[in-house]
């Protein structure tokens, strides 16, 4: 196969699609699929080569969850965040326990959103992954650099820092985990929502670097089955040449992913790359 780790297309819905909104992306993404998609996408869905998750507002997760019953191909609903603690007084939060009753199996962990706006720290997007990986969840963590660190040269450095932090005590936390569970998103902050997609040069540099920091501090394999997806501003314009480079896995998309046909040429793109 061309892409050992295969392709997963991840729409990230954010503050967007309340109910009628999400009913009425599956009754759209139903009804246009066939045409859409590529004659090998469905095996390539089905095998799981090719994977398609969308991420909800919480609101929204019940209804996703259900509307995947029916649809033609295979997809995934995960949420946004979700606590480490099974249960508590953290008001606002959501547990694991909680989504594994919508049979919910993937959680998005340290988007810079909530690093930026709502004072994550490397410290709790850490527990968050630990408690959620310990739950058997399918995690998806970012990382990424801001403009100012890409400019004063530190990206490398901020990337060893994120990953440090999540990885902090490898005999009890993540590490443990790197069985295809956890995903890594690359995503720098300057690229999401801006317009602005890093070049496949820059982002292919960072996914090796991130690679090459799996490796060693957790060898061949674990290294070389997580997969690390591009997110910023990908778009099915865009995505091919970020889908051309050996490490990057697939994207975790924001805007692009709202629209049903923005999605399925996502999906598409994943197809072509595997073929
Ligand atoms: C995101 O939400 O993670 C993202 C990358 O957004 P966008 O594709 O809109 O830049």
């Amino acid at each position: 196969m061309k892409k050992p780790r295969g392709v997963l297309i991840a729409g990230n819905w954010k503050m967007n699609h309340g109910l009628s909104e999400t009913n009425g992306f599956f009754d759209i993404l139903s009804a246009q699929s066939k045409a859409a998609l590529p004659k090998n996408a469905e095996g390539l869905l089905k095998s799981g080569a090719l994977r398609a998750l969308v991420i909800p507002t919480a609101t929204s997760l019940q209804t996703a969850r259900n509307r995947t019953e029916k649809n033609p191909f295979p997809l995934a609903i995960g949420a946004q965040n979700a606590h480490g603690e099974k249960s508590g007084a953290f008001t606002g939060e959501i547990s694991g326990p909680m989504l594994q009753e919508l049979n919910i199996r993937w959680v998005l962990i340290g988007h810079s959103e909530r690093r930026q706006f709502f004072g994550e720290t490397d410290s709790s997007v850490r527990k968050r992954c630990e408690g959620l990986l310990s739950q058997g969840f399918h995690v998806m963590l970012c990382v990424g650099e801001t403009r100012a660190e890409r400019e004063r040269g530190e990206t490398f450095k901020i990337l060893e820092r994120q990953l440090s932090g999540v990885f902090a005590e490898p005999e009890k936390g993540a590490a443990t985990f790197l069985d295809g569970r956890l995903v890594l998103a690359y995503e720098p902050v300057w690229a999401i929502g801006t317009g602005l997609t890093a070049t496949p040069e820059q982002a292919e540099e960072a996914h090796q670097m991130i690679r090459k920091w799996l490796w060693d501090h957790f060898g061949m394999d674990a290294s070389g089955r997580t997969p690390i997806l591009y997110g910023g501003s990908v778009t099915p314009q865009n995505i091919d040449s970020l889908l051309a480079c050996a490490n990057i896995d697939g994207g975790l998309v924001g805007g692009a992913s709202l629209k049903p046909d923005s999605f399925l040429a996502l999906l598409a793109a994943g197809a072509k790359a595997l073929s």
